[in-house]
């Protein structure tokens, strides 16, 4: 497996000597997409301002609400009144994690960013953690989520597996296997994926094509303190499709490749045909060869017009050029404005 290759999330054993420059960043940014968290972020805000604040010389607590139906918005706010340094960008409609995410790190303005779920499940002690590899140089640091191999079904590691084939045949950078979207980033690392134009938005495959050193944190997920996930296996195969049509031509190598067997099989089917009927006698009967033959060939064509149809619909998606989402509105920057001399 190509994320063998990497090397394993190791938590430091010696003191660490920080880079010149990273001791307490000066502002410390969380980026939290938010879709119905209003009783979630209600504890986790708080939280976060008390364990992250001895971290950092300013925190920004940027919640994305993806067009929430609950009170995610009244509950944000009420924070901010109350004095805490949260921030809320409202994009107008739910337009998935991935785009929030971009929102969110579009809209950022530390210089050091963690995006974080906002349900809870990613430990706040964890990105503390993070900040610590960040201090001794590293411009990445990823999450990567202990036991979650061993919860699932032989089924969904397969598929996982043949997915993470795909990404990787032939490509020249790393994709960490197990790595979500927990993870902390540098302030170059943010700026380069604002650079990325691309409509499909596979987060991981991106995080991973703009490089830096980068290194991985194990982590347990906490369980989701109040609602649940809403992301259901359809949802997950689509991403899928996204990643692999946004990063990997192999399916259409394996058109190609396929045409290719299935004419020389032809030949040869055709060449003993000729053979038989000219050198053994045999008349040529076969009804049920020809039907067979016509239905599974239009099975592959069809699946490979599919195959082919699925980066069609990519090209289609990217010339667009919609934008990945729309801002209703987002608070002031919490930075404070340069004193100019009177
Ligand atoms: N989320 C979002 N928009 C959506 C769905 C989810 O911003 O359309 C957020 C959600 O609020 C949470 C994070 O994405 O902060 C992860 O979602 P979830 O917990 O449902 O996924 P899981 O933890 O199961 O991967
Ligand atoms: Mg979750």
């Amino acid at each position: 497996a190509p994320a063998s290759t990497l090397p394993a999330p190791t938590e430091p054993t010696e003191p660490i000597t920080p880079l010149a420059g990273r001791e307490r960043p000066q502002l410390l940014s969380v980026v939290m997409p938010a879709y119905n968290e209003a009783r979630n972020l209600s504890w986790l805000l708080p939280r976060l301002v008390e364990e992250l604040s001895p971290h950092a010389q300013a925190l920004e607590l940027l919640v994305i609400d993806d067009g929430s139906r609950d009170d995610t918005v009244m509950v944000v706010r009420g924070l901010i009144r109350q004095g805490l340094p949260v921030r809320l960008l409202r994009l107008s409609r739910n337009f998935g994690k991935e785009a929030a995410l971009t929102a969110g790190l579009d809209a950022v303005e530390g210089d050091v960013v963690i995006s974080m779920d906002s349900d809870g499940q990613h430990p706040i002690s964890c990105a503390i953690k993070m900040l610590e590899r960040w201090r001794e140089g590293y411009d990445v640091v990823y999450g990567v989520q202990k036991g979650r191999r061993e919860s699932q079904s032989l089924a969904r590691r397969l598929y996982t597996r043949v997915f993470y084939w795909l990404m990787q045949k032939g490509s020249r950078f790393e994709l960490p296997a197990d790595a979500g979207d927990f993870r902390l980033l540098d302030r170059a690392v943010v700026l380069a994926l604002r650079q990325l134009p691309e409509r499909a938005r596979y987060m991981k495959g991106l995080f991973a094509w703009v490089g830096f050193p980068a290194t991985g944190i194990e982590f347990i997920p906490d369980a989701r303190a109040h609602g649940e996930t809403s992301f259901k296996f359809m949802g997950l195969l689509q991403l899928a499709v996204t990643g692999i049509t946004a990063f990997s031509k192999v399916p259409l190598r394996v058109v190609s490749a396929l045409g290719i067997v299935v004419s020389l099989l032809s030949v040869v089917f055709g060449f003993w045909i000729v053979f038989e009927k000219v050198f053994l006698g045999n008349e040529i009967s076969g009804f049920a060869t020809l039907a067979a033959s016509i239905t599974f060939l239009a099975g592959v064509q069809l699946l490979c017009l599919g195959i082919i149809a699925e980066y069609l619909g990519r090209v289609f998606d990217e010339v667009k050029r919609r934008p990945l989402y729309v801002t209703q509105d987002l608070t002031p920057s919490l930075r404070k404005p340069a004193v100019s001399d009177p």
